[in-house]
């Protein structure tokens, strides 16, 4: 758990941003805790109950930063980054093997040139071909998941300001909240929405943010006429929750679950039934960590990346010889039926 904590914070100190906070977050905030959505943890970027102030890409100049920025920090002399690069087919060896061993990639660079790259020899340019599958794994795929959202929008006739997901309240029920604003619409983005956000939206707190008669209720309404998905709408979804809920959920796009450990991949992310093959991504949850999956797909990056290392140089010599065999001689190199963005 320590080196798990170590790569959190690893990725913190880097990439993330405390926000702004102005009246906008700030009234939802207070309008939370009226709501009774307790304790107030105030600025912090753990998942618990309560009340806090989460954490954000962009920076005070409102620069967005981004995962690819991680890349200063590994070592140039050893790390070599394909921009546009395409990836069409991970290679096998299974010469003299148990089982498949990874051994290289086919990919398409930006002039849609395609090259071999392995792990040992340098890329060279290779005609493109479709081989059979090396290991068929029905578990890929399954097992797939989103988290639901709902969102509510909260119509104002001033601009309040433009505001990402800074204040969120997360309950007891599993479910939470974030809020964030546009320049002359705010909205409030509930996933698998509780009672609280009828209290946040009715609160003394928020008052000043809406229209005085906008009444929950009647912004549920509202939301019914939005096409948010296809599914019917039900007259009785203005008065109850759950039913709202259900005729207006969305996606909130952190689809996970794909590749998951125990049916794709072991405990070291290591594909099963293949060598030297892992999928470290967000392909790999079982569930959605948390408010922001994004940093969890990078502290797992953080963290194997660290383990990867560490064993190799365990292993030393030995994985050094095991590396060097060659697959281009090998007329085995296979098509793999993985995902192409598990590469
Ligand atoms: C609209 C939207 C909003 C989101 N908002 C948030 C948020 O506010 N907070 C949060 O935490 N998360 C958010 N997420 C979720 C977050 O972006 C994902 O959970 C996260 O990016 C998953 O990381 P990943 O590495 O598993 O996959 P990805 O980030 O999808 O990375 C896969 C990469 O592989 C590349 N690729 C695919 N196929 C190939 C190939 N054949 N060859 C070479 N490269 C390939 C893709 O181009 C991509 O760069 C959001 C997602 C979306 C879509």
């Amino acid at each position: 758990m320590e080196e798990v904590e170590a790569a959190y914070e690893w990725v913190e100190k880097k990439l993330v941003y405390r926000p702004p906070m102005k009246g906008w977050q700030s009234a939802l905030k207070d309008g939370l805790l009226e709501a009774g959505v307790l304790p107030y943890n105030g600025f912090t970027l753990d998942h618990i109950y309560g009340t806090k102030i989460g954490v954000m890409l962009f920076d005070r100049e409102g620069q967005k930063h981004s995962v690819v920025e991680l890349l200063k920090y590994a070592n140039s002399d050893t790390i070599v980054v394909y921009l546009y690069a395409y990836v069409h087919k991970i290679l096998f060896t299974t010469k003299g093997r148990p089982k498949p061993k990874a051994s290289g990639v086919i990919y398409q660079d930006a002039d849609r040139v395609f090259h071999k790259a392995e792990l040992v020899n340098k890329a060279m340019n290779e005609a493109h071909k479709i081989n059979r599958v090396v290991l068929d794994n029905p578990m890929v795929g399954q097992g797939m998941g989103d988290n639901l959202m709902n969102i509510v929008v909260v119509p104002f006739p001033q601009p309040v300001g433009v505001s990402l997901l800074e204040v969120v309240g997360i309950t007891k029920f599993d479910s939470f909240s974030e809020y964030c604003a546009g320049l002359s619409l705010s909205y409030n983005l509930t996933r698998r929405s509780q009672n609280h956000i009828i209290e946040v939206i009715n609160s003394n707190a928020f008052f000043n943010y809406k229209y005085t008669n906008a009444t929950a209720h009647e912004l549920f309404n509202l939301m019914l006429d939005i096409p948010t998905n296809l599914r019917p709408r039900h007259v009785t979804s203005t008065l109850n929750l759950t039913q709202f809920c259900i005729d207006t959920v969305m996606t909130i796009w952190h689809y996970h679950g794909g590749c998951q450990v125990g049916r794709v991949v072991d405990k070291n992310y290591k594909v099963l039934g293949i060598d030297a093959l892992r999928v470290i991504d967000g392909s790999t949850f079982l569930k959605s960590p948390g408010t922001n999956l994004q940093a969890t797909v990078m502290m797992l990056g953080r963290y194997m990346g660290q383990r990867i290392l560490r064993e190799r140089d365990e292993v030393g010599e030995k994985n050094e010889k095991d590396l060097s065999v060659s697959p281009i001689e090998d007329e085995t190199n296979l098509c793999s039926s993985f995902p192409k963005n598990k590469l």
